[in-house]
């Protein structure tokens, strides 16, 4: 047929995926690759890798619908950062990945930045900036700091120092005055910082070079990104305030769309932008790696059959796999309670899977009392959400109703954004 189809690439943690959709969501054609091993000397070639899984994803796609693509959007992980000439390109540095932590930085960052702020954490893009800054600026080249989404993009569509405020909220971007704020506008390494736009904003055209090679239409645009976890949680396309997106995986996180920001960092709960509303997040250390811990994937389907899911089980624990909490309950000594344990395994998981659908209620119950939208719908992702009796437990103690979503893939995610800049 002659109806546009909208490209989305996820760079993740472990590997990356495409997801091409039509206007009405169907997908029409989607793909996955690992990141190949290439070493630069001692360390790990990120650049090498992540260009060659891009343009190992483009070749993926059938030939046929390449010719169909209005628009391409990319997200990656979140804080991964690039430090690259804003001349030619070429990176200065090797890649920060998302889990790096510039602990040198970091009372560098506190001293300039507000109290608890996103940035002041060892890990945040901005005290990789001031790390790089510290040890390899030279005053001869100008640079340019971008996210491991917006250097794939600028690879697609060549425009130097272009990002979207998901990304660069941990630089410090300001998403709600959209501008960087004036205790970062007055350092020496602000020159550095990326060109900010809405995620699903277009860019520009796709480069002749990479349109010919694949068969792209002329007019295909590129468009800006956001962050992994994001762009799942727009996978589920809970859209309105009040919706919301539990992630059951090794962890138990919330996302809940918001008419207000809400900020907590003694519970670790922040606000990023979409648009004109709020996606207030919390993440709790309970959820399946406990599970896992204690019985299999098939025994957890077995006894899960034998639950009675109307039935509110008494036993009250905190499944925990270490030691610690932040989120709804802020207490770093806080133990993992798992007994006593009832001699009936049915009773038990019953127990623990009602025990971690009373935290992920608590968690609504805090954004609420924070002053976020009450979450009226709950959408569901990850490995627990396909645990229907489960489905049924939560549906009970957070007294609303409980859905698992249809899509889950953050590539799904980027898609859209993608569709949502071809149609501005
Ligand atoms: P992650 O990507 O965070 O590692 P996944 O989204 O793949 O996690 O989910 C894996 C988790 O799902 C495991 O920790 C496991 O305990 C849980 N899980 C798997 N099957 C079930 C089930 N039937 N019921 C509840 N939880 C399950």
């Amino acid at each position: 047929g002659g109806d546009k189809l909208y490209l989305g690439m996820d760079f993740g943690t472990s590997g990356a995926r495409y997801a091409m959709i039509d206007k009405e969501g169907k997908i029409r054609a989607e793909g996955k690759r690992e990141y190949p091993l290439y070493m630069n000397e001692e360390t790990v070639d990120w650049i090498k890798s992540w260009r060659t899984t891009l343009f190992g994803l483009l070749e993926d796609i059938p030939v046929s619908l390449c010719p169909a693509v209005a628009s391409v959007s990319i997200d990656g992980t979140s804080a991964t950062t690039i430090i690259v000439d804003s001349k030619t390109g070429e990176h200065l540095c090797e890649p920060f990945l998302y889990n790096q932590s510039c602990p040198e930085a970091l009372p560098i960052v506190k001293a300039i930045a507000p109290p608890n702020h996103t940035v002041c954490s060892g890990s945040s893009t901005l005290c990789k900036l001031v790390s790089w800054w510290s040890s390899s600026y030279t005053p001869n080249v100008s640079a340019v700091l971008l996210h491991q989404a917006d250097w794939l993009l600028w690879l697609l569509h060549g425009k130097l120092g272009v990002s979207d405020y998901n990304n660069a909220l941990k630089v410090g971007y300001d998403p709600e005055c959209e501008s960087y704020p004036p205790w970062l506008i007055s350092q020496p390494y602000s020159s550095v910082l990326p060109v900010v736009q809405a995620p699903g904003t277009a860019i520009g055209s796709m480069t002749e070079n990479i349109r010919t090679r694949f068969g792209f239409p002329k007019d295909c645009v590129i468009c800006t990104g956001t962050t992994d976890s994001i762009a799942a949680f727009l996978a589920a396309r809970a859209n309105q305030p009040g919706k919301a997106v539990t992630s059951l995986g090794s962890t138990l996180a919330i996302k809940l769309l918001s008419t207000k920001r809400v900020e907590d960092a003694r519970f670790g709960v922040y606000s990023h932008r979409l648009d004109d509303k709020w996606l207030v997040g919390g993440a709790s250390n309970t959820g399946g790696a406990v599970l896992r811990q204690i019985f299999t994937d098939d025994e957890l389907v077995k006894l899960s059959e034998q639950i009675n899911p109307e039935e509110a089980s008494p036993l009250d624990y905190y499944p925990l796999q270490d030691i610690g909490e932040r989120f709804p309950v802020a207490d770093p000594k806080m133990e993992p309670r798992l007994h006593p344990r009832p001699e009936s395994d049915v009773e038990y998981l019953h127990g623990i899977l009602e025990s971690i659908a009373r935290i992920e209620a608590k968690g609504y119950n805090l954004l609420k009392e924070l002053g976020a939208t009450p979450v009226d719908e709950v959408f569901t992702a990850g490995g627990g959400s396909k645990n229907e009796k489960w489905i049924k437990i939560r549906e009970r103690v957070l007294g609303r109703p409980v859905r698992k979503a249809l899509q889950t893939e953050a590539a799904y995610g980027a898609a859209l954004l993608a569709m949502k800049g071809a149609s501005l």
